[in-house]
């Protein structure tokens, strides 16, 4: 991609409208667009980072033979009546009536609609288990949208649904997706630490809620400050056992801050001077539910001796469009965003220093177009000037920017200059490959 081609149009400024870095970042990186309150449009540069998220989480589903769906946003309100939600969930959902006064609804959530397509298909014990996902857009129509697409109103969530026979099957997909969580988040570049959690009005008994410490964050948190990152990768996850363990010390370790779970965790032996206090952002949440839902939608399978029973649950959700918002919170500088690899719009910014010298401009479009099959390469090939170039690739976060400079093409070296310590390089032209592979893994 050329900057001389690409929707790209940085403010020079923040905007004061922002409170959060991340909402003023992508603001002015010109990411996300407000079309209404607490309504996006996601603008190219946004809507790469999100693709890049979402497909992160597609791959490590396929690796847990997990299957994709996509359940539509609109609702019949029949199924809701029938769980009870429909005047439950309150004014966050929005209502709509069709032309013939038909009751619909625009999805906060899904486990009405998800129960009811099993339950016309898994009819006997042999059908299970199964877990599906979908990603898709949803409607909360929440009292105070704000921090831009950290708390709005329609917003990119990808929700998973279990289904099993039994509580103790359906506690292990429980357990299969907190271990998918964990792998997702270290893949997308983050440190989410899980909590046990309340439940709210997705209803159920277990509960974890995975949330990035963050300085501004709104969800108060709780946690042993000498348990960093418990081991999980030496776990086989077939190990029915050594799963469940494993959930087990992570429930003994973090602690949010509602009433119930400070006590619980001030009763633990955690020493006075280990008790972190902090904040954090909720950017994703498993539930375990049971029978709740297939009882309400009477959704039943035969097990091996012929009998019916209902169906066990869990629903897990992450919030894929508040990720976007949440990884830049945990990584900005005066300068701009700091994208981890994995997200990063590209990973590579190519500068051609000056666009009007034709030695330069050649040896930047040989460059480019070499690298450009097999690197994810944006190439600044505008004639401005430099100290913008370089502001705005570190503005929107490149990993790695490579500077073809008059004075260096004579000795074949390139600058690379890494966007997080600031630091530049000198790299001959034929190590350049190597030198990225050695240092960014790409
Ligand atoms: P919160 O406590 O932040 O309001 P929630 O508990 O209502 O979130 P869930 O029903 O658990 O949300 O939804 C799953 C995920 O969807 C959340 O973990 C969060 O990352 C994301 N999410 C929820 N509400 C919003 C919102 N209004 N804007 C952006 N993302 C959201
Ligand atoms: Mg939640």
């Amino acid at each position: 991609m050329r900057t001389s081609n690409f929707y790209l149009f940085p403010l020079k400024e923040n905007p004061t409208d922002a409170f959060l870095a991340s909402h003023k970042l992508m603001l002015r990186s010109n990411m996300i667009r407000q079309s209404a309150t607490g309504i996006y449009t996601w603008l190219p540069l946004g809507l790469i980072v999100l693709k890049n998220i979402e497909n992160i989480i597609r791959d490590l589903h396929k690796d847990f033979m997990i299957q994709e769906l996509l359940m539509p946003t609109i609702q019949s309100a029949e199924l809701w009546k029938k769980s009870e939600r429909y005047s439950d969930y309150g004014k966050e959902m929005l209502r709509i009536s069709d032309r013939n006064k038909a009751e619909l609804l625009y999805g906060p959530t899904n486990e009405e609609l998800i129960t009811d397509i099993v339950s016309k298909d898994l009819r006997s014990y042999k059908d299970f288990p199964k877990i599906l996902y979908h990603i898709q857009w949803k409607f909360r129509d929440e009292v105070r949208p704000r921090f831009g697409v950290m708390r709005c109103r329609e917003f990119l969530m990808k929700d998973a649904y279990s289904f099993d026979t039994s509580y103790e099957n359906s506690y292990l997909s429980y357990c299969k997706m907190f271990l998918l969580y964990l792998k997702i988040f270290k893949k997308l570049g983050i440190n989410a630490l899980p909590f046990e959690a309340e439940t709210g009005p997705i209803g159920g008994t277990l509960s974890h809620e995975f949330i990035l410490e963050t300085a501004n964050g709104e969800s108060e948190i709780f946690y042993d400050k000498t348990i960093n990152d418990i081991e999980f990768k030496n776990i086989d996850f077939n190990d029915n056992e050594k799963v469940k363990k494993l959930i087990l010390e992570y429930s003994n370790y973090y602690s949010k801050t509602s009433e119930k779970h400070k006590k619980k965790f001030f009763e633990k032996n955690v020493k006075l001077e280990n008790r972190k206090y902090s904040k954090g952002i909720e950017i994703g949440h498993i539930f375990y539910f049971g029978t709740k839902y297939s009882k309400k939608l009477n959704s039943m399978f035969l097990d091996n001796n012929g009998k019916s029973n209902f169906i066990y649950s869990g629903s897990y959700g992450i919030g894929v469009s508040r990720l976007v918002a949440a990884i830049i919170e945990s990584s900005y500088d005066e300068k701009g965003i700091i994208w981890p690899a994995e997200v990063a719009p590209f990973k590579i910014g190519l500068i051609n220093v000056r666009v009007g010298d034709n030695l330069s401009t050649e040896y930047s479009e040989n460059f480019y177009k070499f690298f450009k099959k097999k690197y994810s390469i944006i190439y600044e090939d505008r004639d401005i000037r430099l100290g913008q170039k370089l502001n705005i690739f570190d503005l929107i976060g490149l990993p790695v920017q490579l500077i073809i400079g008059e004075k260096n093409i004579s000795n074949n070296n390139i600058e690379v200059k890494d966007r997080k310590s600031g630091k530049i390089s000198l790299i001959s032209k034929d190590q350049i490959e190597d030198y990225l592979k050695k240092n960014y893994e790409f």
